[in-house]
Parts: structure tokens; sequence; C-alpha cells
């Protein structure tokens, strides 16, 4: 058995780094921010809406029974009901209502027939005004239905509902201002090596940490709200003191120092901290060496330290995870086909995820792989639109074949 049979697969990497999270507490938070989590409880309707039948159209609110006579027919007008009106007489046979969209139907009418469908005739003397209505309408033509949107006592949405803006909406309309959800998620970031040095310092000789800003917005585009806890030296009693520092988080992640290098300190630091280890290294490329654990409620990701493969395994992993931190129950990345644009290959063993541009042309969406696929490289992150997934098995993949791709949450 080759090193690579020994590593887990993407999938099940993925499968046990979810096993080890559940929703967090749920917390009322007002509609606005609520937007793009997911409901952490059934909400039953209070209120039936819309609370009556009411027109889908401004014409005339009809008896549909009455047109079964030859076309055109001539109906007096009743009443005229605009919407914020309610209606004060029932519908008599031969006799209709002019109504406008959003208004009640009179008791008797069980149609609308849209005014363009209609001829309006000048009032004659003592007949009043009247219609003529050009063609039949079966019962329900243009009648909103009482009830479609909400019944009082029913249920509305069920817990795990992604939150988007008609969701809010029904909830706006029940008059309810605040929403069961589950908290956002607290991750701390943890920056490791002797290399690195803040953004605002000379460097010195040093490079910046560009990893844990960079995770940071990710963390927050995730729905999660990141701390970040600064840079640590490498040694094992540095890292183990930061990790010991940071209480009171839903998830830890550091970056590198987590691969077989003589500085890399980050596993030993985990141990020592008490993390229960799960599992370490992945068949992937970019972002092998990954470390996932949990110590009480709160979950480790040692990610590594290249750029791209941190963003890399955060998707594939972390971004997962605090999605069901969030109670949302579809947490797997969002996968789309496409086609290559251009030819690929490796040698079997590890699935890689490679940078594309993906554009719609002659109705497909095109891939076309990146120049540089160096994990070091922001630079070759910067128009990637979707990672390509080139199989843990395969070891080319031709111009024009259809390939899965993944759209990437770090692009503006
Ligand atoms: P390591 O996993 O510690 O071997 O680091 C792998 C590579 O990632 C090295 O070239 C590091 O300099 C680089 N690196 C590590 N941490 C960061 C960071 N926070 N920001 C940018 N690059 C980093
Ligand atoms: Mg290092």
């Amino acid at each position: 058995m080759s090193a690579e049979n020994e590593l887990l697969s993407v999938e099940d990497a993925r499968a046990r780094s979810l096993a080890l999270a559940s929703p967090l507490a749920v917390e009322w938070v007002r509609l606005d921010e609520a937007l793009g989590r997911a409901l952490g409880a059934d909400v039953t309707a209070q209120r039936t809406l819309p609370p009556w039948d009411n027109s889908a159209m401004d014409g005339y609110a009809v008896r549909s029974a009455d047109l079964l006579s030859p076309l055109p027919v001539r109906l007096a007008v009743g009443e005229i009901i605009h919407a914020g009106e309610m209606p004060e007489v029932e519908l008599r046979p031969g006799v209709c209502a002019r109504i406008m969209t959003g208004a009640p139907l009179p008791v008797g009418a069980d149609a609308v027939v849209m005014q363009e469908r209609t001829r309006a005739i000048a009032s004659e003397g003592a007949e009043g005004p009247a219609v003529e209505i050009l063609e039949a309408v079966p019962p329900g033509t243009f009648v909103r239905p009482r009830g479609e949107d909400a019944r009082a006592g029913e249920p509305l949405l069920a817990r795990g509902t992604p939150l988007g803006i008609p969701e809010l909406g029904l909830f706006t309309a029940q008059g309810m201002l605040t929403v069961p959800v589950p908290r956002r998620p607290r991750v701390a970031i943890l920056s490791t090596g002797d290399e690195l040095c803040r953004a605002d310092e000379p460097p010195e000789g040093r490079i910046v940490d560009t990893n844990a800003p960079s995770l940071a917005l990710a963390v927050a585009r995730a729905g999660g709200i990141p701390t970040l806890l600064g840079i640590a030296r490498d040694t094992q009693e540095e890292v183990s003191a930061r990790l010991a520092d940071a209480q009171g988080f839903d998830v830890v992640i550091t970056s590198a120092g987590v691969s077989v290098g003589e500085r890399d300190f980050v596993k030993a630091a985990l141990h020592e901290q008490g993390v229960e280890m799960n599992f370490w290294r992945v068949a992937i490329k970019p972002g092998k060496p990954l470390a996932v654990g949990r110590r009480g409620n709160t979950l480790y990701f040692g990610l590594p330290g290249n750029p791209i493969s941190s963003l890399v395994t955060f998707e594939l992993f972390v971004r997962p995870v605090l999605r069901k931190l969030l109670g949302h129950t579809d947490v797997e990345p969002a996968r789309v086909s496409g086609r290559l644009d251009g030819s690929l290959r490796k040698s079997a063993g590890l699935a890689h995820y490679i940078r594309v541009a993906a554009i719609w042309r002659d109705g497909e969406l095109w891939a076309r792989p990146l120049a540089t696929q160096t994990s070091g490289a922001l630079r070759s992150a910067a128009s990637a639109t979707h990672l390509l997934h080139f199989p843990r098995e395969a070891s080319s993949l031709a111009h024009g074949e259809h390939v899965v791709l993944l759209p990437v949450s770090w692009i503006a």
C-alpha cells in the first residue's frame, strides 16, 4: 500500500469534520440580521395571508357562470373596489364589480376578467354602467386565494430553511420582527511561523501574514465572527500558549506548521492542549497536511500554510462546518458542471483542485485552468472563479471534457 492510499479522501475528511459539528444554540435576531442564515426552529403562521380571496388583475370580478351564454356577455357594473377597500355588496347574477389588483373579491364572485378582455359601455340612463365581457373564464381565474401564502396555525417554514429575501418577507407579512436562528460561530484564527510579520510592520526579511486576514474575511463571509489571535513563533511552547489563551471559541483555525518540517509544532501543541485529533492528511492538492480535531465543544482546524492551500482547505472543510454550526442542512460545497477549456495531466493518488476562470460561451460554461497552480502564489487565485475537481484516480482530462466545478466563496 502506498502512503497515498492511507490518506483520507476529501469526501471522508469532510464527512468526519461535519460529524464533529452540530448547530449552535438558537438566538432571536432582527430580520435584517437573519439574511443568509438558517431557521433555528419550526415556525407556525400566526396570520392567514392573504386574508381574503383577492384580484390578481385590474379588471372585473364576475360570477363565472354568467359567462356561459354566447360572447360577448353584457353585465351591469355594480360597485368599484380599489385595493385597500372592502366590497360592500354581494354580486347578484348578471352583475359584476370593477376591481383593482389586490382588492378583495366580493361575495358571489369566483373569477376576474382582465380589463384587456372587456369593453366598457357608456352609461345609459337609468340602467347604470355596464361592460361587455369578451371571454369566458373558469372559476378561480386571476383570483389569489385566501391562505395562499400562510394559514394561521399551520407550519410556515421548517427548521433549517435558508433565510433568503422571500422567506424574510413571509415573516414580515406575519408581523414577526425577529426570528430564531442558531447564533453565529465565534472563530479564532492563529498564524504560526517565524518568518511572518504583520502588514503594518517593516518586513525586514520576513513575509507578511496574509493567511489570517484572508481567513477572517472567509469566516465572515461564511457567517462566522472572526477574531485574530496574531502570530505565534515556531515553538511548541508559544503555539501551545496561544491555543491555551483561545477560550470561548466554537472554532479555532491555525495556519501553517502542520506538516512534517522540523519546526512544525501545531499538531504537538494541539495534542498538548488536549485536542483529540480526528484526522491528519487528506488526499488533496493543494492542502494535503490538514489537522482536524475537537476539545469539548471547540473544533480545531490546523490548515496548511501556503496561502492557496489554506483558502482551498477552508472552502472544502471549514466552510461546510461553519454552515452546519449555523443550522444549514445543505452544507456540501456548491457544484456546477462545465467543460474543460484546455487539458490537464497528473499522477493518480491525490484529488487536485485546479484554479480555473470559467466563462459562459456558446451556451456552455467553459473552465480555463489558470497558468500558475502553485499553492504559494496568491496571484493565481486572483482571477479564479471556480475550483475544478480533478478526481483522485484520474490522470488526464481532455479538452472539452465535462468537469465538476466548485464556485469559490472568496471571489468578489
Ligand atoms: P508551513 O506549512 O509552515 O511549512 O508553511 C508553508 C508555506 O506557507 C511557507 O512558505 C510559509 O512561509 C507560508 N506561510 C505560512 N503561514 C503564512 C501566512 N500566515 N501568510 C502567508 N504565508 C504563510
Ligand atoms: Mg512554517
